[in-house]
């Protein structure tokens, strides 16, 4: 078991043709190695062309930069509230923070696991008593890449004339009832990051809804200059613009992309029929036809009562793995648990599977549960903390072979006691 090459959640993958090292080339060999340039340039034409419905695309340096930017274009400034669904990962709702606003947090629906409307619509009304103004943006998030209830939440943000910002960095390709992600609100986040549906390397962009917003958010992502001859600055700009050189690396792989959304899906529909008799384990679906997700990760949720084997350690160490490792982990912690975590049955499988050479991760757990939004307004329903008690999320990248499925899915079934 130990020989088996580890098997990740979602690793970046590389065109066959490797057309992400040619167009790299092409930038060197034309002295292209800037924030701007021919790759940033049709890497923002293939994603017009692939998120369609006119929309206007801005290359940034991350996701997380696409928020703010966006949330800039939509006037947020210090003192005002954003809502943002809490069932997320920190970037949809820590650029909120960063402009001095409030992240005003709201729980999810079952169906989707996405931001409830009714929820939503309570939290818009109660901001307005509470506060005398509306909240100035709504940010539902597609998380795992599962398209959140976008009519409904329209029509009610259309209702208090807030603009919404959908934050479809997981959930790129993912469309609802045949339209992408990101078009449906004033502004759509994408991410490329390197384990995210495609990459480069690391980057993000913003769907715009016209060329005049797009021109806004471009100057904005480049310090806000003005037309002198000399540096003139009358606005606070930012450092966002995507280098050329990773536009080179999604040039490349916007020729894969449907490939890998193929794949993804492809994956889920192994896990949904290999693990269908598994008594205690259910696959994360979709909820009906119209929700046709990428499925970025595939996410499972374990009966509470199910025993898996070594339970009884669960959560008897404290991890000291991740510190200095990968993804900037530096922090060391001195407890094992928190107050608020999955069961000790999802912490044994995750152990169990990390031992069979299978990363496997809780969900995310709820921006509402996280202590450094300890005092954020939140609306709560109990929905995104039940889920992250027994959920799990599986390998889905475009590297997981139909072999490592069935490999994935035996390992599952031999944890269980
Ligand atoms: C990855 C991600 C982002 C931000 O993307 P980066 O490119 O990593 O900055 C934003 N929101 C969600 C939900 C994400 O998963």
């Amino acid at each position: 078991m130990s020989e088996r090459k580890r098997i990740y959640l979602c690793l970046a993958h590389m065109s066959e043709a490797g057309l992400e090292q040619k167009y790299i080339k092409e930038a060197f060999d034309t002295n292209w190695v800037v924030p701007l340039g021919p790759n940033v340039n049709g890497f923002e034409a293939d994603l017009e062309t692939f998120v369609g419905e006119d929309k206007k695309v801005v290359a940034l340096s991350s996701g997380t930069a696409a928020v703010h930017l966006a949330l800039i274009a939509c006037g947020v400034k210090p003192g005002d509230e954003v809502i943002v669904q809490s069932f997320t990962f920190c970037a949809s709702s820590h650029p909120i923070t960063y402009l001095g606003a409030t992240p005003v947090f709201v729980d999810s629906e079952r169906d989707t696991w996405n931001m409830d409307p009714e929820l939503m619509e309570q939290a818009i009304i109660d901001r307005k008593a509470k506060t005398g103004k509306y909240p100035k943006a709504i940010i539902p998030v597609a998380l795992y890449g599962m398209p959140y209830k976008i009519e409904a939440i329209m029509s009610i943000a259309n209702k208090y004339g807030i603009p919404v910002i959908e934050d479809a960095a997981e959930g790129f390709g993912s469309r609802f009832d045949g339209r992408v992600l990101g078009t449906f609100g004033e502004f759509g986040i994408l991410s490329f990051n390197g384990n995210k549906m495609i990459t480069t390397s690391g980057g993000g962009a913003l769907i715009c809804p016209d060329k005049e917003s797009a021109d806004k958010i471009m100057w904005y992502a480049t310090q806000a200059r003005e037309a002198y001859p000399y540096y003139q600055h009358e606005a606070i700009g930012y450092n966002y613009r995507m280098s050329n050189i990773c536009a080179g690396i999604g040039r490349g792989q916007m020729t894969v992309v449907d490939d890998h959304l193929r794949h993804h899906r492809h994956v889920q529909k192994m896990y949904e029929e290999l693990l269908a008799g598994v008594d205690g384990i259910s696959m994360m679906k979709a909820p009906s036809e119209k929700y046709d997700a990428n499925y970025w990760l595939c996410t499972m949720c374990i009966d509470p009562e199910l025993r898996i084997k070594g339970q009884e350690n669960a959560y008897k160490k404290v991890i000291t793995g991740a510190v200095g490792g990968a993804a900037g982990v530096i922090h060391a912690v001195d407890s094992a648990t928190t107050d608020c975590q999955p069961n000790d049955n999802v912490e044994a499988l995750r152990m169990f599977m990390d031992s069979a050479q299978v990363e496997a991760r809780p969900l995310w757990k709820p921006m509402h549960k996280q202590p450094v939004y300890k005092n954020n307004p939140a609306y709560v329903n109990g929905v995104s903390e039940s889920f992250f008690k027994v959920g799990m999320c599986l390998p889905a990248g475009p590297y997981v072979s139909d072999e490592e499925v069935r490999y994935i899915v035996k390992c599952i079934k031999e944890s269980i006691e």
